[in-house]
This record gives structure tokens, sequence and C-alpha cells, in this order.
């Protein structure tokens, strides 16, 4: 069999070890050294909002950001149920409902058309997840923002640099992270830029900031240390971490254009095999090709899963689509009756979606393997 080409790799040869060395050497491996500021002023320039709170992963950044604007006991948060369960946990957590909707099916993203109905009394935030690299289609957002008292949480862990053309909001390109109220963000390893494990909270609301730099730290007072007037986790990142992030900062356009690129080519490619979609870049979207995700047609009479099988044994490493939130077995157990709604766009994507190989060291020969082989499986 060929090499096996994997589903993710990240490119770690810029500065990190340099800035790791620094750590070592000045024992800053906490989460009080120097890079942490660094990274969070960093990323936050180049999301566009005033303020970074860097924490220990992406889910912890959800949780943070919901406590940072209020959300408590009872509240409802509008989100797709195409997402990963880190969405739905940071609700439950501060004892808030999930509260689901579908997806388009172009872009897999949340069918906004859809969140005006779902809104009650209740109903505190709406969290957009843009998903494989898309943003969500936002000025329908932006509009329930400005008619109802209702807060945006952005969740921007799949999407660093990508762009959305906001007519709402005056005919401009917007970044993504920087669109809502507040936003979250994911360094996971397969993440556009990534800290091993690691995540952020950005906005430029101050409060927020502060909200958040409390949660993430026990929620100690400013004025009197071991005082607690709230409940808060460890939630922060070390400044090893950090000095991986500013050193994957530094080359972020770099992994961004390698990206598009490679998804060009794939979207290229992909198009001459009938029954096979790729994510739709949407002509208000400046995508960054996260995932290079498909879904196959029904017709070829196999699923997903089964695809994934064929392709593995031909050396191609692929992931599979999310399933739905409400299709839960976890929340089911719970009581939650997501299920009593339909989500036909989401189950539909799960059954035959799948993404391929989308590391930042792929080549175009190796994508040409990735299609071949597809080509192949699908005719097996
Ligand atoms: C990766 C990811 C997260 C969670 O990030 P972790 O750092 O793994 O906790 C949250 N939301 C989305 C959409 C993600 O892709």
């Amino acid at each position: 069999m060929a090499v096996f080409i994997p589903v993710n790799e990240p490119i770690l040869s810029g500065n990190e070890k340099k800035y790791l060395n620094e750590c070592i050497d000045s024992g800053w491996i906490s989460s009080e050294g120097p890079f942490v500021r660094q990274f969070e002023e960093g990323f936050a320039k180049y999301t566009g909002v005033s303020y970074g709170i860097a924490v220990s992963n992406g889910t912890a950044a959800l949780e943070t950001a919901l406590f940072a604007i209020g959300v408590g006991p009872g509240d409802e948060v509008i989100m797709p149920t195409f997402t990963i369960i880190s969405c739905a946990i940071a609700c439950l957590r501060l004892g808030a409902v999930p509260v689901l909707v579908d997806i388009e099916p172009k872009t897999w993203t949340i069918n906004t058309s859809q969140i005006e109905s779902k809104i009650t009394a209740r109903t505190k935030a709406i969290m957009p997840v843009h998903i494989y690299g898309h943003p969500v289609n936002m000025d329908e957002i932006f509009r329930i923002r400005e008619k109802y008292d209702i807060k945006v949480v952005e969740d921007s862990a799949e999407v660093h640099g990508a762009q959305y053309f906001s007519s709402h909001y005056g005919n401009q390109w917007l970044s993504c992270g920087a669109m809502g109220d507040i936003s979250a963000t994911s360094f996971y390893a397969n993440k556009i830029i990534t800290t091993g494990e690691g995540g952020m909270v950005l906005t430029s609301n101050p409060e927020y900031a502060s909200r958040s730099r409390s949660y993430r730290n026990l929620c100690f007072l400013p004025e009197k240390r071991f005082f607690h007037k709230e409940i808060g986790y460890n939630f922060r990142m070390t400044n090893l971490q950090a000095a991986v992030g500013l050193a994957q900062l530094e080359r972020i356009d770099e992994f961004i254009n390698i990206k598009r690129n490679i998804g060009k080519y794939y979207r290229e490619k992909l198009s001459s095999i009938p029954g096979v979609r790729f994510q739709v870049e949407m002509p208000w979207a400046r995508s960054v090709y996260w995932m290079y995700s498909i879904e196959i047609s029904s017709d070829f009479g196999i699923d997903a899963e089964m695809l994934q099988t064929r392709l593995r044994k031909k050396g191609i490493g692929t992931r599979p689509f999310f399933l739905g939130l409400h299709a839960q077995p976890v929340f089911q157990k719970m009581g939650y009756r997501f299920d009593l709604d339909d989500f036909p766009i989401s189950d539909h994507a799960y059954r035959y979606g799948l993404y391929l190989p989308s590391g930042l060291t792929l080549t175009y020969n190796k994508v040409d393997k990735v299609t071949n082989a597809l080509s192949e499986a699908l005719k097996e």
C-alpha cells in the first residue's frame, strides 16, 4: 500500500522551537509568562477586535464567552444542530438550554431563516457556528440582534481569517470572530493555527473581556484575592502553548493561502466526479477551506461510513461529519426532546458527508491521489 495520506498535519517549522526554548530558558512556563499576552494581543488584532482572552481550549472559550455575556440558568441559546457537542455543553454547564435549528444544504451552516421562529422570552443569545472554513450568512442574524435584545456569540473555531460580506452593515467585508458581541475560537492541532490544545475569547466589549478573564481564572476578585463572588474555572493557557501560537500566528496568511489554493484545486478535481458535492463558497464569503468537505449522492447506494472504510483501504484518511445535536444519545438520555423537530438537512449531511485529507502539508500531487481513490471507491 502506498503511504497513508492523513486527514490532518500541522506545519511547525517556523519560530515554534525558538519561542519554546525561550520559555524553558527563562523558566516562564505557566500562564503568567509573556507570550500569553503577546499571543492574545496579536490574535485579537488579526481578528479585528480589541481584546483576546486565551484559554485552555475552544470548548472552554465557548463557555467563558457565554458566561461573559451573562447566560445563566433557564436561558436559551439558539444554535445549529450540525455542530460539535462543545456548543451545547458550554450552555448546559451554565444551566442554559440549547435550542436547535437546521442547516443550509450548500454550506452546512445554520439556516438563518429558521432562527426567528425559535425566539422566546428566554432567548439570550444566538450562536452562529462557521463550518469547515465557511462563514455563516450573518445578515439575518444582525437583523434579529437589532430587533430583539439578543446577543450574538460566534463560534469561530474553524474559520481563522475567513470573511463575510455584509449588506446589512454597509456592504463591507467583516472578519469572522469580529461580528458577534463576543466570539470563541479554538487552537486545537487541526485548526488553521494551533497551540496543540488552546482557545481564545474575542470581543471589543471591555466588560465582557474582564468577565472572561475572571471566569478563566477561578473568578478571583482583583481587589481581594481568595475572595470569590462567582464560580469560575481554571481555563488558563500556558506560556508554552502561547509560544507555539505566536509562532503560528506569524504564518497565518501563508497557511490560509495554502488552504485556499488546495481548496480550489480540490473543487476543480471533484467537479469531474458526478454525484460528489464540495462545500460551495458563496459570493458573500471568503472561505479559508479549513476542511475539504464533500457530500455524496445517495444514488451510489453507500453512505459516508462505507466510503470511509473503502478510502482507508486505499491509504486515504477521512473524518465523518457531525451527528446533529438533536440525535445525540446523551441528550436523549437526559430528556431533551430535540428530536421532536425535524432536521432533514443535517441528517442528510451526517449520512452522506465526510471530509478528505486537509492538512497544510498536502500537495497537488496528493490531492490527485485522493480524488482518484475517491472516484474508484465510489465505483466499487
Ligand atoms: C474544534 C471546535 C471546537 C472546540 O474546540 P476544542 O479546542 O477542541 O475544545 C468548538 N467548535 C467548533 C466548531 C470546533 O470545530
